[in-house]
């Protein structure tokens, strides 16, 4: 484990499923402020997921590409733990709405408790971004609806086809 912790690092921790415009505004902006971004790609044994970790990472890999300074690393546990073993002060977040405050609130000071070290910077989502979410996206996805102005072209075809297969799955 690191011992020093540097405050141009920065992690940015999410489920990521799947991968969307808001998130990627975020990593895109996260970028330019920090010295090494890293996108922690959370596995939850508890949680199922439209796309399993190994695609997760594997398309958040394909539409980072180009952006420098970001890497893409998965998780398990906790994510204070994660932002120390990469050896980063910084764990950043997006904001959304005033629901999002509320819950983020409870969750940096959460991380403050646990790691007193570790500080939360927020950036907050650009207006044409604030209302997407990924559950939002894989109901759309689910029912035929437009994807374009929410995902990259990758992540559509991505979404599709998972949709498409879960919907010709014969029921049991
Ligand atoms: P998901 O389950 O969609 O991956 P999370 O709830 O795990 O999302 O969120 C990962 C991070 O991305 C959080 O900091 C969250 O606030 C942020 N985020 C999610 N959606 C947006 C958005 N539309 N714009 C900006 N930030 C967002």
């Amino acid at each position: 484990m690191p011992a020093s912790l540097n405050p141009r690092y920065a992690v940015y921790t999410g489920t990521f499923d799947p991968v969307h415009l808001g998130h990627l505004d975020i990593i895109q902006r996260g970028s330019q402020l920090f010295d090494r971004l890293i996108v922690g790609v959370g596995i939850n044994p508890e949680k199922t997921t439209l796309f399993s970790i190994e695609e997760r990472v594997e398309l958040l890999q394909q539409v980072v590409q180009g952006i420098p300074r970001v890497e893409i690393q998965p998780f398990l546990g906790l994510a204070v733990r994660f932002v120390r073993e990469a050896g980063a002060r910084i764990m950043l977040r997006g904001l959304r709405t005033l629901s999002d405050m509320e819950y983020e609130f409870t969750m940096s000071l959460t991380n403050l408790a646990l790691d007193s070290a570790i500080e939360t910077v927020f950036l907050m989502a650009k207006e044409e971004y604030s209302h997407i979410s990924s559950t939002l996206i894989r109901q759309i996805a689910s029912f035929g609806g437009e994807l374009d102005k929410f995902v990259p072209p990758l992540i559509k075809s991505a979404l599709l086809d998972r949709v498409g297969e879960r919907q010709h799955r014969p029921q049991p």
